[in-house]
């Protein structure tokens, strides 16, 4: 497989992010992506709001983000604040995290992560979504940090990237250690 040029990934807290779990995220990622960038806060973007539910519409999050995401540059963007989009049976369903796939831009939610492990949680539903923006979707495997939740909230179940998942993002400059 080809190597690419890996993108740079930009940590976008929204405001009402505890600055310690944006920190977890940036240093963890650090770890595993050579090219990672810390970004100041900005607020939640009021088109996005859904005030009949008291969520933001992460569809409407993705296109604000991506629209200030510079070229060759991925976003991912964190907040605590509950976040929802449509499917097939609902018009308006909570989520923990949305992301283009592929694309440049994710966002991920701690609202419905358990708050006894939220750190773990929480960097594995970004992981999670950064995969999609790099084009990878949901694997079959139960362990994989790319299996489908189907609405529920499996982090704990996630191990690592299956052999398979981890070989198509070292493609896209991942470095993980073997
Ligand atoms: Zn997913
Ligand atoms: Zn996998």
């Amino acid at each position: 497989m080809q190597k690419s040029v890996a993108v740079i990934i930009d940590v976008q807290p929204f405001s009402d992010m505890p600055t310690e779990q944006t920190t977890y995220v940036f240093t963890e990622l650090k770890k595993i992506y050579p090219s990672v960038e810390l970004k100041t806060a900005i607020p939640l973007p009021e088109e996005a709001y859904y005030p009949a539910r008291n969520r933001y519409r992460a569809d409407s999050l993705l296109n604000f983000l991506s629209a200030q995401t510079k070229s060759n540059h991925v976003v991912i963007a964190l907040t605590s604040k509950d976040i929802s989009c449509t499917n097939e049976t609902y018009a308006d369903w909570g989520i923990i995290g949305y992301g283009f796939c592929p694309g440049n831009a994710c966002v991920v939610s701690t609202f419905r992560l358990d708050k006894n492990n939220v750190f773990e949680q929480l960097f594995k539903a970004s992981i999670h979504e950064l995969g999609h923006t790099q084009g990878l979707d949901h694997c079959p495997d139960k362990t994989c940090f790319m299996r489908d939740a189907e609405g529920k909230n499996t982090t704990n179940e996630e191990k690592d990237f299956c052999p398979k998942c981890k070989a198509f993002l070292t493609s896209k400059g991942w470095l993980f250690k073997k």
